[in-house]
Parts: structure tokens; C-alpha cells; sequence
């Protein structure tokens, strides 16, 4: 099963046109999902369709990753942005519940470490990369440092790259240019980059707060800072519309997904994974005749045991 390329197109954000995400939902698609009926269903109907498309999304990336792995020409990196409570760890949880662990690392980045703030600001991804073969998915990453930090720019003492007064513009038009570079050199070296930005709402993030903070099972998740970052929302809602803006290229597109729907938002991005190793085209590795004549003595050998 596929995601339709117009719901595709409908969520990337075209590179050099603005991203809009303030004027995208985030609840739903405009295209009706899947090309089903769903748009006049209601909510119990449209998750019920949700579901199954996941499952069948998980069974697909399952396959898909067995694909990627034996054919080891190729890695693929998804990279989870959001605003706190918007689903990346239910996503992942969910998203990934098929694959096979061997070929698949979580990567999640958190406030870096001194010696993190010692390097570069790429430095500590670039260690993780996914190796040919496998997919790496990162829980925030080097797009930190142009949305936290921007917010915070108080952030940027703590690292070698304090700008004179005055130039803080252009630091970020630098750090973009640099992720595009960077990105671009991993697409050259057949490293298929994907980047998810988990759209939720302030309203349904309130909703999210209160209901961890109402849940004994759950209220080990709230942390007092999530209400801290929360009073900036504003200010981050410009900077992921200027950092989607600016680093959604051919070569590593983001995708702006509806979020404030659980079940919409892990379907989605089941079939956008699933879309891209799809593209990869890839095949199952051929034996070699050689090999053949070695495999049919193997087992001429086994079955010749006592
Ligand atoms: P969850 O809350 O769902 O467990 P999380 O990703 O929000 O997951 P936290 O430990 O709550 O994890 O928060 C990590 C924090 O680290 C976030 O507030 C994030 O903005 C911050 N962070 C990540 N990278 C950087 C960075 N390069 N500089 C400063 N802060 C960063
Ligand atoms: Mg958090």
C-alpha cells in the first residue's frame, strides 16, 4: 500500500516556497486520506482507517527495511522535529514497531553535553549517522541550533561562535546554508534524508499538558520547562517557519504533518517512510551463478549427514 502522491505533495514543503504553517492544519489533510472516502466520516471511522493503514504501513516498512539492508547501497536518516508533546516518542514507537532492531537506531538530542558545545554544532549528529544499509531516525537534531537556540540566543554563549552584536541574522542564514550543504553531501553519498515536522496546535498541546499532568501513570513526562518553552510559542512558530523556509530542498524536502490527531499523524508518517525507501527502487540482491553451484553443494553436504 501507498500514500498517495497528492497527500505527498500536499505535506512537503516545496523548496524556495515558503512553508506556511500557519496556514496549514493541524488536523487534517486537505486530499482525503488515502483516496478513501474518509473526509465526510466521522472521527471513530476515520481512525478506524487510520489504524489499518498504519498496520499495513508497518508491515510495508518491515519489508521495505529488509529491502535496504540487503541491498546495503543505501542509509536513510528521518529526522523528528516538533514542539514538546507533539508525538515524536508514540510516533517512533509506533511508526517503527516492525523493524527489525539490527538495522535501525533512535538517535534522541537533548541540551548538549560540554564537550558537544566544544565541536561544531553538526558534530554530535554526524557521529550517529546511519550506516549503509540501515536508518537512523533522530528525535530532534542539528535543527536545534537554529530553533531553541534562535529562540534562546543566550544559548549561543555557552559555544565558539558568539557573533559580533548586531549579526545575529546572519548566523542563521549561515547555519542554514551550512545544513544544506551538509545535507546535500549526504544525499551525494546515497544517504536518503528525510525530515518530519510534527504539526500540533497550541490548544491541543494544553490539552496534552493537562492530561499527563492529570494521569499518575504519565506525569513523570511533564517537566516544568515544557510550560517555560511553552510562553514562546510564538517565537518558535516563526523560527520552524523560517528554518522550513529555508532548508527544504530536492535533495532533502521536509514534510509538514498534521499532528493533533495521534492516528492521522502515525499513519502519515508510516506512508512518507515507507514512500521514500520506496523511490529508492531497490531490489533483492541477485546470487551469483557461481555462488548457486557453491549453495546447491552446501546443501547436497547437509543432506548427506548421518
Ligand atoms: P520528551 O519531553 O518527549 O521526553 P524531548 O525531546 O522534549 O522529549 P527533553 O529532555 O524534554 O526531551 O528536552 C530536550 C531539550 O533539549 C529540548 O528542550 C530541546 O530544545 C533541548 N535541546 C536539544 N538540542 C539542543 C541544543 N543544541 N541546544 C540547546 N538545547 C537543546
Ligand atoms: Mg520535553
Amino acid at each position: 500500500m501507498k500514500l498517495n502522491e497528492e497527500i505527498l505533495d500536499e505535506l512537503r514543503v516545496e523548496p524556495g516556497k515558503r512553508a506556511k504553517i500557519s496556514s496549514r492544519s493541524t488536523t487534517e489533510t486537505r486530499t482525503d486520506w488515502f483516496g478513501q472516502e474518509t473526509k465526510a466520516a466521522s472521527g471513530v471511522a476515520r481512525k478506524k482507517v487510520a489504524e489499518e493503514d498504519l498496520s499495513s504501513y508497518v508491515d510495508e516498512l518491515s519489508r521495505a527495511q529488509d529491502l535496504l539492508w540487503a541491498d546495503g547501497s543505501h542509509a536513510l536518516l528521518i529526522v523528528l522535529q516538533a514542539m514538546d508533546a507533539a508525538g515524536k516518542d508514540g510516533t517512533i514507537k509506533h511508526v517503527m514497531s516492525g523493524v527489525n532492531p539490527q538495522g535501525c537506531r533512535v538517535e534522541s538530542f537533548k541540551q548538549p553535553s560540554t564537550e558537544e558545545l566544544n565541536h561544531d554544532f553538526l558534530w554530535r549528529c554526524t557521529k550517529v549517522l546511519p550506516s549503509l544499509g540501515s536508518i537512523s531516525i533522530f528525535n530532534r537534531s542539528y535543527y536545534e541550533d537554529v530553533l531553541v537556540v534562535r529562540v534562546h540566543p543566550d544559548l549561543l554563549d555557552k559555544t565558539h561562535e558568539v557573533p559580533k552584536k548586531g549579526s545575529l541574522s546572519t548566523l542563521w542564514e549561515k547555519r542554514f546554508e551550512d545544513i544544506n550543504n551538509f545535507e546535500h553531501h549526504l544525499h551525494r553519498n546515497n544517504t536518503r534524508v528525510v525530515k518530519i515536522f510534527l504539526h500540533i496546535s497550541r490548544d491541543e498541546q494544553k490539552k496534552r499538558f493537562l492530561k499527563r499532568l492529570d494521569d499518575p501513570a504519565k506525569r513523570w513526562k511533564f517537566s516544568p520547562n515544557d510550560l517555560a518553552e511553552r510562553q514562546h510559542w510564538d517565537e518558535y512558530q516563526k523560527a520552524y517557519e523560517e528554518t522550513l523556509t529555508a532548508t527544504s530542498t530536492a535533495w532533502a524536502p521536509w514534510y509538514v504533518v498534521p499532528a493533533d490527531h495521534k492516528y492521522a499523524l502515525r499513519a502519515l508518517v508510516g506512508g512518507i517512510i515507507v514512500s521514500e525507501i520506496d523511490r529508492l527502487d531497490l531490489k533483492s540482491p541477485k546470487v551469483a551463478p557461481e555462488k548457486l553451484t557453491l549453495l546447491d553443494e552446501a546443501k547436497k553436504q547437509l543432506l548427506a549427514e548421518k
